[in-house]
């Protein structure tokens, strides 16, 4: 849906993104990972046409963007945009129409997400009254009120209280069944985790790394397997031979343990199986993979690390 391609841009003489390409696939959620000041925020804002590229390209639906493919993108910026003396539905009515619909078509939309999140009494609530959570809530109606084939979110999450944050994730799942696509910039990696397809993380301008959120936690697995067998302890210890370190283990009841595992050299978890088979009653293998959280800190120590 989106291809990016050795995009550059430069503030004076600060390299903001430094030959970045991307791609991101129809109905897909993509995650826009970096630390603080990356440059997610500007590749943002050149998607959205808020700013220019010094160079590279996008394409849209295989189209090089243009101002008339706006349309199609909900955009929720960082930094929230919402006229603070405005009433809520007056608003959004205002922004859905800004972005195309007719007055009927955007009243129907507005009246549709206010019933869904449940703040249809909001309707005439003016945005300075409201909370940041709330505020947050509106806003990211504004991004979806024209139902755009791509939602390009920064920081969405940020703001809200953790049940909102779980409403926020259910409805980005929710876009996404109903064919929508979504970039997601955001420092929330448990967020990442539960919801992105793929991702890329960008440092200093540049893009360290892109794949699917599987292969990223695959890629930085550190060898660690959980095992829960019945059994005895002893034979399971000789059972692992010197293929496997064992990290830890708690009995849990009933000739039953729960013992964590790290394999050495090149064994795979099929080694691990035949190792045990026939010495303990297995109940459960698995490979530990790293959650997003610590796949983003390897790679950005690594980098920092190759600097030193
Ligand atoms: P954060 O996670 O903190 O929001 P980010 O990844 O979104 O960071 P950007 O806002 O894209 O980062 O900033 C990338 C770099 O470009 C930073 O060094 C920032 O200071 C610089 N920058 C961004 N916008 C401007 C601007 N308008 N003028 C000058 N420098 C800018």
């Amino acid at each position: 849906m989106l291809e990016i391609n050795n995009l550059q841009k430069s503030f004076q003489r600060k390299i903001a993104l430094d030959d970045i390409s991307l791609s991101v696939g129809k109905g897909a959620i993509y995650g826009l990972l970096g630390p603080n000041g990356a440059g997610k925020t500007t590749l943002i804002r050149i998607i959205n046409q808020i700013i220019e590229a010094d160079a590279g390209t996008i394409r849209f639906n295989g189209q090089l963007m243009t101002q008339s493919q706006l349309a199609q993108i909900g955009y929720l910026p960082e930094e929230r945009g919402l006229y603070k003396n405005m009433q809520i539905e007056e608003q959004l009515i205002f922004l859905a129409q800004l972005r195309g619909l007719t007055k009927n078509e955007a009243q129907r939309n507005v009246t549709h997400w206010l019933t869904k999140f449940g703040i249809q009494d909001w309707r005439t609530k003016r945005v300075e009254s409201l909370s940041k959570g709330m505020a947050q809530k509106v806003q990211f109606i504004a991004a979806l009120v024209h139902d755009p084939q791509l939602l390009v979110l920064d920081e969405p999450l940020s703001g809200f209280d953790p049940v909102n944050v779980e409403l926020i994730l259910t409805e980005m799942k929710e876009l996404k069944a109903s064919g929508k696509t979504i970039i997601l910039s955001t420092h929330n990696m448990q967020s990442v985790d539960e919801i992105c397809d793929r991702a890329s993380l960008i440092h200093e301008a540049k893009k360290l790394a892109e794949d699917t959120v599987w292969n990223l936690r695959e890629q930085h697995n550190q060898g660690e397997y959980v095992v829960r067998f019945k059994g005895n302890m002893i034979g399971f210890v000789n059972a692992l031979w010197t293929d496997f370190e064992l990290l830890g283990h708690e009995e849990i009841g009933d000739n039953r343990f729960m013992a964590k595992l790290k394999m050495r050299g090149t064994s795979q978890m099929n080694d691990l199986i035949n190792a045990l088979v026939g010495k303990v009653e297995l109940e459960l293998i698995e490979k530990k993979l790293p959650s997003m959280q610590e796949v983003f800190i390897d790679i950005i120590r690594g980098k920092e690390e190759v600097h030193a």
